[in-house]
């Protein structure tokens, strides 16, 4: 009797918790990257990016066909995505409440995927509570024209301004043009202290290097400077996730750092999701062990230094 033939999966192709149509469709015209590859990129990722992304609440970049084709920013679940991605109501302001979506499984980010979805995007708290911030951000956004020079000195600058004032900051490099540098919050502080403290600071951070920065809001006011932009810090605002890709040339990806790399680094789209497996190992190393977690709180305003 003849040996069964087991075939071998083909070697590029992850095994997906989530089946995905359409793998051949390019969908990073630029550099001929299949939805397919970059399904496999978030299957391998999942494990990473599910402790920062996972359980809290989410708003999608879909892009179902294609980068260069028209993408929309999707909150809330208008068809649906199964049971996998999951659905948690939140008060709006008029008082009634909306269904956003959240996903604690890589069954969830893969549907996600399947059904589009290039970015990942968090607001800064947890399903559990949904009126306490668990992080600060303080999204650098750099003028057009400047080089990555100028945004790398700007997040140090930040961080040294939130460690005077005791707190501890994390950088990733968004994948775009700027960096994120976040302060992990135990959750307590509620978002009217979070914006405010996030607010104060920006405006300090200006009004101490006005060469350098400004808080304000219009682009025409930035004039060769850095927009410190501290809106992320509101109830209802998004932040790209750890590890997401991005709906830019080339698939870049949002990659979290250790301060040390920061001072080499040549460009916030550095990784791409060709560098799945290279990410996955420098996530255990030394060097980022740790990332993104400190017990710490917002600083009231009682005890303010600013
Ligand atoms: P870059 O480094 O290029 O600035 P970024 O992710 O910081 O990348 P921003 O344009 O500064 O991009 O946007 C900051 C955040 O605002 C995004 O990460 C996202 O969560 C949120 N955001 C972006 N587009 C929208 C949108 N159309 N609607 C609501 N929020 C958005
Ligand atoms: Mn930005
Ligand atoms: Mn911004």
């Amino acid at each position: 009797k003849p040996e069964a033939v087991v075939l071998e999966k083909p070697a590029a192709q992850l095994s997906s918790p989530v089946a995905i149509r359409n793998r051949e469709r390019v969908i990073f015209p630029e550099s001929s990257i299949t939805k397919g590859a970059l399904a496999d990129y978030f299957a391998q990722i999942a494990p990473l990016m599910l402790p920062w992304a996972g359980s809290r609440p989410i708003s999608l970049v879909r892009c179902t066909q294609g980068r260069a084709k028209k993408c929309f920013f999707q909150k809330h679940d208008a068809e649906s995505f199964g049971d996998a991605v999951r659905h948690i109501g939140i008060t709006e302001k008029v008082c009634h409440e909306e269904a956003y979506l959240y996903i604690d499984t890589p069954e969830g980010l893969l549907t996600c995927v399947q059904m589009g979805t290039i970015e990942f995007h968090g607001w800064g708290v947890r399903i559990e509570d949904v009126e306490k911030a668990d992080r600060l951000v303080f999204d650098v956004d750099p003028d057009e024209g400047l080089d990555f020079e100028a945004v790398r000195s700007a997040a140090f600058q930040f961080r040294d301004i939130l460690a005077s004032i005791g707190l501890a900051t994390f950088p990733m490099l968004t994948g775009g043009k700027g960096v994120h540098v976040t302060a992990p919050l135990t959750p307590r502080a509620d978002w009217a202290e979070i914006k405010d403290f996030a607010h104060r600071l920006a405006k300090a951070v200006a009004q101490n290097d006005p060469e350098h920065f400004t808080a304000a809001l219009p682009k025409a006011q930035r004039n060769g400077r850095i927009f410190v932009d501290y809106l992320r810090n509101q109830r209802g605002a998004t932040a790209v996730m750890p590890y997401s890709a991005r709906a830019r040339p080339g698939a870049p990806v949002a990659a979290p750092l250790s301060w040390k790399e920061m001072e080499t680094i040549d460009k916030p789209s550095h990784f791409t999701i060709a560098d799945g497996k290279a990410l996955a190992k420098r996530a255990t190393s030394k060097a980022l062990s740790g990332w993104g977690r400190a017990d710490q709180s917002c600083p009231t305003f009682e005890n303010r230094h600013l």
